[in-house]
């Protein structure tokens, strides 16, 4: 069963949970009680990714039955993947780049948005629920693209995508607005990434809105890692990851490891802490963030402040202000205080800011390090591992690796380390040129991908050949007034259809 983290009573399934995304109190759903796994990692390290998966969801999807559940999961991960694998590991000495990306859009959020709309199609059944599912997502870029592919005409479910007008690559939006689908609706946002979570988390609380479309046959829900149905799928790369060092000998029984994850809205890292919880043996979870550093300000002085500007950087993936999953962490760490958790969501939204008491501030660094990257140190970090070792990471995944290599500097730990690697490097391919000092002031994101492609004579992947040349299939543009009444439109509620 799942509860608020704000400490509304009422307890959930795993179906309803996934269905309506928030809590009533605008909480955020965990499960009741997280145990260790019972199967050894030995026993884990032999399972293929599917029955790993199985494994590990089964823990938490206790109203879906195991034939359900397996259903899904093969669905999920079947030849969208590149060479059949959810995912590669390419070592570096002690580094160990958990490649993510190799899924349809190219980063790491189709492992689990490949599976979660079969997830929510179930639900629906387990649930017993008549209406259709109307799914509001807001994207900093990757989030977007990976939820259209994943939600691609099934049946029951439409989706609406709101993405930051400048907020995203060239690559990334034409991603999104080339889309074709027949369930669903991409909207361009005249503001940032932190607008269109707003905005959408605006329309998932509002219970008039809600009461509106429920009245018109659709219950509203996300795709964002606000959803338990996006965290889980991602706990199970982590034990594959671990499984697969032990297999090699990288590492020996039950011997711990560092996880380093490129931090956004912090969906991947607290996975990597629900995996630790599950008992996968961890020493640091280390936290990277951009120049937009909240996170690592909160990390290292316990003090959340969102009043600032939020910055475009390299790697917009990362480019927010408020991580919403940061919330699940504090109440576990908080022995789930929902009182002490109400009140500094409510100090975040009102005041802007919170501080956390100095006992939870001793817990969380216990487990936690964080540290940022410039844009300057992120750019070299692309040309140093490139020149070394010639391999290509990402802006995103240089960010992590910038922050491994002073964290590394600065404790001497030698523990194994395993970065968690988000994006192709061909999705952002300008920032990747400049890193390989190209000039690249001249050409845009689309030319750069076949400068990239001949310099380092690797191939261009599939799905973004010819990206510019496919019909650009939405093209609204809203302010942030208006996209209630664009999303009512797609849904034929209200609005003028003719318009
Ligand atoms: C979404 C994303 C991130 C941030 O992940 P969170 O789970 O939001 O912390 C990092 N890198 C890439 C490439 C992403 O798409």
């Amino acid at each position: 069963m799942y509860k608020s983290t704000r400490g509304y009573e009422k307890l959930v399934s795993s179906s309803y949970a996934i269905i309506n995304g928030l809590a009533e109190d605008k909480g955020l759903y965990v499960p009741f009680k997280i145990h260790k796994l019972k199967n050894s990692l030995e026993y884990l390290a032999g399972l293929p990714y599917e029955e790993l998966a199985f494994c590990i969801l089964k823990e938490f999807l206790d109203d879906f039955c195991d034939d359900d559940l397996r259903d899904c999961i093969y669905k999920a991960y079947d030849k969208k993947f590149e060479d059949n694998k959810i995912l590669q590991i390419k070592s570096i000495s002690n580094t160990h780049f958990l490649e993510l990306y190799h899924g349809p859009t190219l980063a790491f959020k189709d492992v689990a948005l490949c599976l979660f709309p079969y997830l929510l199609n179930k639900a629906l059944i387990n649930n017993k629920q008549k209406e259709n599912i109307l799914i509001l997502t807001a994207t900093s870029g990757d989030t977007g693209k990976a939820a259209l592919e994943g939600f691609s005409d099934i049946p029951r479910i439409k989706i609406a995508v709101l993405y930051p007008k400048d907020g995203t690559s060239l690559i990334q939006k034409l991603q999104m607005i080339t889309h074709r689908s027949n369930n669903s609706l991409v909207i361009s946002l005249n503001g940032n990434f932190d607008d269109a979570q707003n905005c959408i988390k605006n329309i998932l609380n509002d219970s008039k809105i809600k009461k509106e479309f429920n009245d018109n046959g659709f219950i509203l829900s996300s795709a964002n890692s606000i959803n338990i149905g996006r965290l889980f799928p991602q706990i199970v790369y982590y034990f594959y990851a671990y499984g697969n060092l032990l297999n090699k000998n990288i590492i020996k029984h039950n011997e711990k490891i560092n996880i380093v994850v490129p931090t956004g809205n912090f969906g991947n890292i607290l996975s990597a802490y629900y995996a630790k919880k599950l008992g996968l043996p961890i020493n640091k979870l280390i936290c990277a963030s951009n120049e937009n550093n909240v996170l690592f300000d909160f990390i290292n002085t316990g003090i959340y402040d969102r009043r600032r500007i939020l910055k475009v950087t390299n790697s917009p993936s990362m480019d927010i202000l408020i991580s919403s999953n940061l919330e699940r962490l504090l109440y576990d760490l908080s022995n789930e205080d929902s009182i002490l958790i109400k009140n500094l969501m409510n100090s975040l939204e009102i005041q802007g800011f919170y501080e956390i008491p100095k006992s939870l501030k001793e817990k969380l660094n216990e487990i936690f390090y964080s540290d940022f990257a410039t844009e300057k140190e992120s750019i070299n970090a692309i040309n140093k591992v490139y020149k070394n070792f010639n391999y290509l990471i990402d802006p995103h995944t240089a960010v992590a690796y910038s922050v491994y290599e002073k964290y590394k500097e600065k404790t001497k730990d030698k523990t194994q380390t395993i970065i968690a690697s988000t994006a192709s490097p061909f999705k952002f391919p300008k920032t990747i040129l400049q890193g390989l000092n190209v000039n690249t002031s001249n050409i845009n994101d689309i030319e750069a991908l076949n400068v990239l492609s001949k310099k380092t004579t690797l191939p261009i992947p599939t799905s973004l050949k010819n990206l510019d040349k496919k019909p650009i299939i939405h093209n609204n543009i809203c302010p942030k007034d208006k996209v209630l009444q664009a999303i009512e439109n797609f849904a034929h509620i209200g609005g003028d259809l003719l318009d």
